[in-house]
């Protein structure tokens, strides 16, 4: 199955600090795994300065530049390659601005977690698509095997 991917999970140096953030795949060994950074998709810098999701939507630096734009249109761009590639599912960056699942910092710059998604899973999760972070690779096995058993 194709699976898009973070890619910073597969070790590409795609984060706002120039760094990644390898995991472990080889569960996932034997699926396809396509990696996309929103970010960089959206037309930032590597390294950019961090930027969190405010209460009211916008995507906003630690240095109060607006990015929201950029954020929408790569999301829009990694959505395409989701697409053209036809991926059944995405592993995501839990936590970032773009690919956190469920729960992102709040927009205080202070380590702080809330309830929500980043701007390309909002996207994806509009869209229908099944999403998983890096702590759900079990869960995102499961799933493929319940789409393969189904034939869907
Ligand atoms: Fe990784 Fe997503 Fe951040 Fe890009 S936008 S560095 S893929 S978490």
């Amino acid at each position: 199955m194709n699976v898009l991917i973070s890619a910073c999970l597969m070790g590409l140096c795609t984060r706002f600090d120039g760094c990644s953030q390898p995991q472990d795949l080889s569960k996932l060994a034997g699926h396809v795994l396509i990696p996309v950074c929103p970010e960089q998709l959206g037309g930032l810098s590597t390294p950019r300065p961090p930027a969190e999701i405010q209460p009211n939507g916008r995507v906003i630096t630690a240095q109060g530049v607006d990015v929201t734009r950029q954020y929408q249109h790569g999301a829009q761009q990694a959505l395409h390659v989701y697409k053209a590639c036809g991926c059944k599912a995405a592993l995501l960056k839990a936590r970032s601005p773009s690919c956190g699942v469920g729960q992102v910092y709040d927009g205080t710059f202070s380590g702080t977690l809330t309830t929500g998604d980043g701007v390309f899973v909002q996207l994806l999760k509009r869209q229908g698509m099944a999403v998983f972070t890096e702590h759900e690779t079990d869960d995102l096995l499961a799933y493929i095997h319940n789409k393969e058993d189904t034939g869907v």
